[in-house]
């Protein structure tokens, strides 16, 4: 699975509409403190399911949406859309190309997903990057202060970031499901 496009608006610090063209190869954000570089990443996390508002910084999931400055009125809603090609390999020759995944939160009405412009479940995008090794919650997303928690973990932590790194986690959950039946 490909990044190659994501679109914020009302995201956090993105208040008005964003769209930034993810290319081939390494992509690098640079810019002063406060600019809103983990405020991108959080938006990559948010849009595949982050359920925890805490792991994006805020107190409450409505936290994300633009909060207002002297200058400007808060927002009543974020969105994030990011647009993903799949090859056949992994998607299957039906399913194959591009895919545009959207989470919409409004004040007081919770978040919803869409991909494609159909509405979905949570749970769709969910497995859609489950099934890509990716996700909200994947080892390859590192965030700030993320290395030194990986040096100060305990052995069984450390091993556990390890195995999910490796693409192993998923074996162990489904042995332990078959010992159980
Ligand atoms: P650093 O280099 O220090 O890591 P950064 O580029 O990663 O900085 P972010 O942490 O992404 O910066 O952005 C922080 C900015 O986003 C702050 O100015 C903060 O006020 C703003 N921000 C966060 N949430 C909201 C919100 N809901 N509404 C408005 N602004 C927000
Ligand atoms: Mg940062």
């Amino acid at each position: 699975m490909k990044f190659k496009r994501l679109k914020l608006s009302g995201f956090k610090s993105f208040v008005e509409p964003t769209e930034l063209r993810i290319e081939r190869g390494l992509t690098g954000v640079v810019g002063p403190n406060g600019c809103g570089k983990s405020n991108l990443l959080e938006a990559i996390r948010w849009v595949m399911g982050e359920g925890s508002p805490k792991s994006l910084r805020g107190g409450g999931m409505e936290d994300v949406i633009f909060a207002g400055t002297q200058a400007r009125p808060p927002r009543d809603f974020a969105e994030v859309s990011l647009l993903v090609d799949r090859d056949a390999q992994e998607a299957g020759e039906d399913q194959a190309g591009e895919m545009e995944v959207t989470r919409r939160i409004e004040r007081g009405a919770g978040s919803a997903y869409r991909m494609n412009g159909r509405d979905v479940r949570a749970k769709d995008v969910s497995l859609l990057f489950a099934d890509a090794a990716t996700g909200a919650h994947s080892p390859a997303l590192v965030s700030q202060g993320k290395i030194g928690a990986v040096i100060a973990a305990k052995p069984q932590q450390r091993r556990q970031l390890l195995e999910e790194a490796a693409g192993i986690s998923g074996l162990h959950a489904r042995r332990k499901d078959a010992e159980q039946k």
